[in-house]
């Protein structure tokens, strides 16, 4: 098998991970057959269990803590919220993270914070969790106001089940009573063999990787992006703003392809480049060169052809970061660690949470993987209230996506979509794109799911109405309406109709 066929298919692979046809997760590496997969029941029963906790020390002055969260990132973030609002935190929580910043609100990293530098990019503390969704911005010093004990850049590397122990980096050993698992996941990597460490070649997952693109931002001429979904997007959106020559590279027809019509992806592929982006479809990789000073200086395609770039950025989907963690128990089929829908593991008083959370998608009857910040809160929200509280119902998740990009000041046009539900069926389209237009998706009469772009708040806040109810819908109606308001009106009559 030749490298550039292996580096196709591999790219086929991972970027067919940010599609919905097939399955959740617009962010996660999985198969699509897979991740179909109806609920089965556990192999491993869930046993409702509360564990008794072992001695809580309201200083940490011992190695026993009641809850541990492991993982710093916008589940945990929601999580420790939750955690305060039921009076659990103070002295009884602990987070144990990787990263060296308290959990923030991480899609800001291929937005705001790309923003050119004298456009008012963002930055920590501005972004911290729980801002994102409105509420208060948890800095470092909330955690200590609050009792929270951090530990910062010292990442988990070892589990004792029944020991009920964790061992980090730095060799400390954390007794648990309660373990919430929120690990999220890793950028996909090209391997090292055809150029995917070089410098110049960029992943984004947290601040440290965003810095560093900004680091070479500043003096790059060329950029490349490799990856036709969100973090191409929003990656190659931001390299115009500043002013830089830009080439998109996917192996697939266009952008987006899990989730956009053709129709719909040559509306942003149009404006795309009338912001200067180029793109190269139906295009693979076959290695990332170096040039004299070892730094990435082009990118060799499948079909020999060479593109020039100083820096390149990866954006070929994410992997579960479940290591050390596969002990608890992974599902096979949409990767991850494998939950009920109150976010028990197999192991009585482990739980997951956010991203590495393979749970039941009840409105579809499917277990998935969600990399979406929406699930990230909930799930965090649903799983904390269900360890603390009375709760038992189970997570009742509607899938809900969405981008912005475009938004610094001074942008012609800016762009923000939603879409909320399933992308099955047929699509409608209504609108030209000027700014609106909308998507329907209709399967055996029902409308399944529906996208957005430039929505007013209100027309937003019908999406989720509409993709959780899903009224019967007269298509040749749809087909007719003159506008999106007059098709939003016309699916909104026909839920209350249904009601
Ligand atoms: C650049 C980027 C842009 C995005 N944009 C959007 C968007 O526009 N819309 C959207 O809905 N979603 C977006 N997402 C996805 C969204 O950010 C994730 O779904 C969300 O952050 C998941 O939350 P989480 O807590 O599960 O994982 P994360 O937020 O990734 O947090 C996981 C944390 O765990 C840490 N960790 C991992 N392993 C260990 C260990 N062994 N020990 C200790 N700590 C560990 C990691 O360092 C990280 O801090 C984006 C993601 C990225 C990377």
């Amino acid at each position: 098998m030749s490298q550039a066929w292996k580096v196709r298919r591999f790219m086929a692979g991972v970027s067919n991970s940010l599609s919905l046809k097939h399955g959740l997760s617009l962010w996660c590496p999985s198969s699509g057959s897979l991740d179909r997969a109806p609920l089965q029941p556990w192999s491993v029963g869930f046993r409702s269990f509360r564990r008794s906790y072992v001695a809580a020390s309201s200083a940490f002055a011992n190695e026993n803590r009641e809850f541990v969260i492991v993982g710093g990132g916008n589940a945990a973030g929601y999580a420790a919220r939750t955690f305060v609002e039921h009076g659990m935190a103070d002295g009884r929580l602990c987070i144990v993270s990787k990263e060296a910043h308290a959990p923030y609100e991480r899609p800001a990293l291929t937005k705001a914070y790309l923003f050119p530098l004298d456009k008012k990019p963002a930055r920590l503390p501005g972004f911290h969790t729980c801002v994102g969704s409105g509420g208060e911005r948890q800095t470092p010093d909330w955690y200590k106001e609050k009792g929270i004990e951090m530990l910062y850049e010292d990442p988990v590397t070892g589990i004792d089940i029944e020991k009920q122990t964790l061992t980090t980096h730095s060799g400390k050993l954390l007794k648990y009573g309660s373990l919430i698992i929120a690990t999220g996941c890793t950028a996909s990597r090209f391997p090292e063999k055809i150029g995917g460490n070089l410098p110049g070649v960029h992943y984004i997952r947290d601040v440290a990787d965003a810095d560093s693109l900004i680091s070479s931002l500043e003096k790059a001429k060329k950029v490349v992006v490799v990856g036709g979904g969100y973090i191409g997007m929003e990656v190659a959106a931001a390299a115009v703003g500043w002013k830089l020559d830009t080439t998109v590279i996917f192996p697939e027809d266009h952008l987006l392809q899990r989730l956009f019509t053709p129709s719909l992806a040559q509306r942003y592929e149009k404006l795309y480049q009338d912001n200067g982006v180029k793109f190269m479809k139906g295009a693979s990789i076959k290695t990332l060169e170096a040039g004299s000073d070892g730094r990435v200086s082009a990118v060799k395609l499948g079909d020999g052809s060479i593109v020039e770039a100083d820096t390149v950025v990866i954006g070929i989907g994410a992997k579960p970061a479940v290591s050390p963690f596969e002990a608890v128990g992974l599902n096979t089929s949409v990767g991850g660690i494998q939950v009920d829908g109150q976010f028990r593991t197999s192991v009585p008083g482990i739980f997951a949470i956010g991203d590495v959370a393979a749970f039941p998608l009840k409105m579809y009857d499917r277990i998935a993987r969600v990399e979406h910040v929406d699930h990230a809160r909930r799930s965090a929200q649903h799983c904390i209230k269900a360890l603390l509280s009375a709760q038992t119902h189970t997570y009742d998740y509607l899938p809900y996506f969405y981008s912005r990009v475009f938004e610094y000041e001074g942008s012609p046009r800016k762009v923000w979509w939603q879409f909320f539900g399933d992308n099955v069926g047929e699509a409608v389209e209504v609108g030209n794109f000027d700014p609106k237009i909308a998507t329907f998706w209709v399967d055996s009469g029902k409308l399944k799911g529906v996208l957005v772009e430039s929505g007013s708040p209100e027309e937003f806040q019908l999406l989720p109405k509409l993709a959780r109810s899903q009224p019967p819908i007269d298509k040749a109606r749809l087909q007719n309406a003159s506008s999106v308001e007059e098709a939003l009106e016309i699916a909104g009559s026909s839920m209350v109709m249904e009601s």
